[in-house]
């Protein structure tokens, strides 16, 4: 397995990541925890030591899932866990809130659901507008320094919110949306991290599975699967990302002998200093997982990509349509 340090934090981890959100449920229509527990230490066990969550995945599920599945396991010693703070709920409303009174209550409710006594990598959601970024900042810091956290991270932050972050404190890492279809972090992020020496944990890897050559345009979604909601499911879009799914895949069949989501994972991992996380929620979804490892995409084949997509995409979509409110509700 590949692996990376995080920033300069010395925090080592592999460079494929298991995500956890789906694992919780909420927005993903429901979860099974013995299944979510199996694909946990299958994850670990096959050398994808990061496991990546949030209080807000789930509810505090997410957390509660990953922290029983590594502690019965025994497997603790083996992972290391990104979780997150800076998000509020209420009634299932979501926002942003990285207050640092609020990031205190946090730390210490994720350190119990998680079952650890210190949290690996200690990530800001979303950024929050209404708290100025140098309080957050300064109150990771101090998390560090009182050995609660190991490495620091920003998530959803652009370079002038990390340049603010870094006044204050080391900043290790940044999670932004990063895969083939979602392509935004090239502008900007990616650029910055690279000169800062921030490590990226791209999320969205497969393209919330559209990358995964498993959705077909008949294919529905149930219950509170965001994907219902996604501009890319819908009718008047799947069709062009389902196209270029197609064509990803005859190219990486035919150049590598590869799937188009080995094709999916293998392209962030050359992208930078990054990680790819991967939202499986099925152990037997982690089988591809030989076959991302031990080569790397050339040129041509790079070049032959960007055609594919330019060819069957109209106006490439971000994913903002997951973006919490910016302003917390009143009274909170
Ligand atoms: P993702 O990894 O792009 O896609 C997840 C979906 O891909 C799964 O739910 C599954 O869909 C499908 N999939 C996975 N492996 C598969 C396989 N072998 N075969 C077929 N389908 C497969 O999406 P994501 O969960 O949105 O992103 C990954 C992680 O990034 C999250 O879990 C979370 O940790 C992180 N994230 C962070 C933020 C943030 O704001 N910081 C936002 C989004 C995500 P099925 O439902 O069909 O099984």
């Amino acid at each position: 397995m590949e692996k990376i340090v995080l920033g300069a934090s010395g925090v080592e981890t592999s460079r494929i990541g298991l995500g956890t959100w789906a694992i919780g449920g909420w927005t993903w229509g429901g979860t099974d925890e013995a299944v979510s527990i199996a694909t946990i230490c299958r994850a670990v066990e096959r050398g994808i030591t990061l496991i990546d969550t949030a209080p807000v995945y789930g509810f505090g599920r997410s957390e509660e899932i990953v922290g029983k599945a590594l502690h019965q396991s025994g497997l603790r010693g083996k992972a290391q866990i990104a979780t997150k703070a800076g998000l509020g709920w209420v009634d299932g409303k979501v926002f942003r809130d990285a207050r640092p009174a609020r990031i205190r209550r946090e730390i210490e409710d994720s350190l119990r659901r998680l079952r650890t006594e210190v949290i690996d990598l200690y990530q800001i959601h979303w950024p929050d507008p209404e708290t100025p970024i140098e309080e957050t900042a300064g109150t990771l810091g101090e998390l560090r320094r009182e050995g609660k956290i190991r490495a620091i991270g920003v998530s959803n932050h652009s370079p002038e919110q990390m340049e603010a972050f870094r006044a204050v404190t080391q900043l290790d890492t940044v999670q932004p949306p990063y895969n083939l279809f979602e392509r935004e972090i090239e502008r900007d992020v990616l650029p910055y991290a690279v000169a800062a020496g921030i490590t990226v944990l791209s999320y969205g890897a497969l393209c919330r599975g559209l990358l995964s050559g498993k959705v077909t345009a008949e294919r529905r979604f149930e219950g509170d699967d965001l994907r219902r909601y996604d501009p890319k499911f819908k009718p008047e879009r799947r069709p062009q990302y389902l196209a270029a799914v197609a064509g990803l895949q005859s190219l990486a069949q035919a150049r590598y002998g590869k799937s188009v989501l080995e094709l999916a994972l293998r392209w962030v991992l050359d992208r930078g200093p990054t990680i790819a996380l991967w939202g499986a929620r099925r152990p037997e979804q982690l089988d591809p997982l030989g076959g991302v490892e031990g080569w790397k995409l050339d040129a041509a084949a790079g070049a032959e990509i960007d055609a594919i997509l330019q060819s069957c995409i109209e106006q490439p979509l971000a994913p903002v349509f997951m973006a919490p409110p910016l302003h917390r509700p009143d009274g909170v």
